[in-house]
């Protein structure tokens, strides 16, 4: 393992970037801003108060009735100015990523990438806003469809996407005529103020109202503000299913909005006929790549028993000799884990798994450095799918269990109480097919020949079950950022009852 920036050259390298990017640092000592590499406090920041939330709300509230009739693509405007910020400030925002998420440079970049991309793509929906018109059964009639801003959009979101998952919502939302209000990560603050700055430059620039977006610098209890408001039409929120389950509930009893981007526990089959090398490839970066962090993380391999241990072996080459440490190196595959309890939680697992009868083939343990949660990624063949192998543990652990007929590989596969990301290895066109048609993957992304991370943003995003059934990012994502109303409009002398009724 290389040896790690001191939380030093970690403090100057982001105040760097924030310098660069314009951010005034709120300073304080109730919400601290550290770094996984070291594991180390670099700033004290002041967090935003419940009351300076609720004005927030308010504020946002406000600004949402002058955006609301701005014309889409003049909206889409600030979006195109919050893209080419992102383009100027790509490296400092990905460096704040790296050093409060840890992810290795090439991700970083990549998620800054993704922010980019999703600017690109709503600048052009907000030209293709469409609604639609429906054929009228009566004479005279013009029946249609229409889409209006919904109001304030609430976006709570996860450490491991800091700025991307915010950017997904945000962009899109901003064209559909909303404010946003954010509640990110407590773990990302720099990452938030960063991204919070770029889109209130860009605000400025195009002289959009000021309040069109407020950050909300905080734990959970002032999340729970955009849970309970009803001035909040749409909470989106993204994290944990423990989250979600105690979001969703506390939204519809107020009847308003949720979009839900959940847990995964994400599977890919490798059958007889795969191409093993390509499998080989797509499989170590989606189980071992941002150290397992990713919701689409790759955790179960059901590989069919003719190829099991063969491919099982290769993996546990190249596991051995993943590059992990500092990811800042060129070189580091792997970087820390979150936290401490990321890292205990890892280890738990594992023995849960022993304990269930798993055999460790690859990696697991701890590596002794002082500060950050450095591990081994694991894998781990299992005699069954257990209990713990049901479960998403946030940490590298690929647990690999065997099949001998198709259906039973599906049957494992859906077999868990998540359903976000899935893939199959197979060079068998039938399978294949089988493997995305109705009874096969019941998950929100099932790939044929590519692992299960890495999505792009064209596409909707997001899974079934406990993942939530919240869709993000391309598509028609956007309708949920949305309301819709049906108009119909009589432009004849008389009046036509719908289903023939006759009445006066
Ligand atoms: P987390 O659930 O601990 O926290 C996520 C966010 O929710 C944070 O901002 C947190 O402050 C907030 N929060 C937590 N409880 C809340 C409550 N009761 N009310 C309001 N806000 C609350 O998740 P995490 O550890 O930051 O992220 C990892 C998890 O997120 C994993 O389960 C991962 O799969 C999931 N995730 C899912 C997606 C997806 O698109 N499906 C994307 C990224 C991460």
């Amino acid at each position: 393992m290389s040896f790690l920036p001191t939380t030093l050259q970690l403090r100057d390298r982001a105040q760097g970037a924030l310098d660069r990017i314009g951010v005034t640092v709120p300073v304080g000592d109730d919400l601290p801003a550290r770094s996984p590499i070291t594991g180390e406090q670099l700033f004290g920041l002041r967090a935003t108060t419940a009351e300076e939330a609720e004005r927030a709300i308010g504020e946002a509230a406000e600004a949402f009735r002058t955006w609301r009739t701005t014309p889409a693509p003049a909206r889409g405007d600030l979006v195109r100015t919050l893209g080419e910020l992102l383009r100027t400030h790509k490296s400092d925002l990905a460096d704040l990523i790296t050093i409060e998420a840890g992810k290795i440079r090439s991700e970083a970049l990549g998620e800054v990438q993704e922010m980019i991309d999703i600017c690109e793509f709503a600048v052009g929906l907000s030209r293709q806003l469409y609604g639609r018109t429906i054929a009228s059964e009566r004479p005279g009639h013009r029946l249609a469809e229409t889409w209006h801003p919904l109001g304030v959009v609430g976006v709570i979101s996860a450490f491991n996407f800091p700025a991307a998952v915010w950017s997904w919502n945000t962009a899109v939302a901003l064209v559909c005529g909303d404010a946003v209000v954010w509640k990110p990560s407590e773990l990302t603050p720099l990452v938030s103020l960063a991204a919070s700055r770029l889109l209130d430059r860009a605000i400025e620039q195009v002289g959009a109202p000021r309040e069109l977006h407020r950050l909300l610098l905080a734990g959970r209890a002032v999340g729970e503000r955009l849970v309970d408001d009803p001035r909040v039409a749409l909470v989106s929120a993204t994290g944990s299913t423990r989250m979600g389950r105690e979001v969703a509930p506390r939204v519809a009893a107020r009847f308003g909005r949720v979009l839900l981007e959940l847990g995964g526990n994400n599977a890919t089959v490798v059958a007889p006929s795969a191409d093993l090398d390509l499998a080989l490839q797509g499989i170590v970066f989606a189980a071992a790549g941002t150290a397992g962090q990713r919701c689409t993380t790759l955790r179960r391999l059901i590989v069919h028993r003719d190829v099991a241990d063969q491919l099982v072996e290769k993996l546990a080459t190249v596991y051995g000799r993943l590059p992990i440490g500092d990811p800042f190196e060129d070189a580091t595959l792997v970087g820390p884990l979150i936290t401490d309890a990321a890292a205990d939680a890892m280890t738990a697992a594992l023995e849960r798994a022993q304990a269930d009868g798993g055999k460790i083939v690859a990696g697991g343990r701890r590596l002794d450095t002082v500060g950050g949660a450095y591990v081994e990624p694991a894998i781990v063949r299992m005699p069954r799918q257990s209990g713990i192998v049901r479960e998403e543990t946030f940490a590298p652990i690929l647990y690999v269990l065997t099949y001998d007929r198709f259906e039973e590989a599906v049957a494992l596969h859906n077999d868990v109480p998540q359903g976000l990301s899935s893939s199959i290895f197979t060079r068998d066109q039938q399978e294949a097919e089988r493997f995305l048609a109705a009874d096969g993957s019941d998950c929100g992304i099932a790939n044929v020949n590519i692992g299960t991370s890495g999505a792009e943003i064209g596409g909707a995003f997001g899974g079934e079950k406990e993942t939530g059934g919240g869709r993000e990012s391309g598509s028609d994502a956007w309708r949920a950022y949305m309301r819709r109303a049906t108009n119909t409009v009589n432009y004849s002398s008389t009046l036509a009852l719908a289903q023939n009724v006759s009445f006066l």
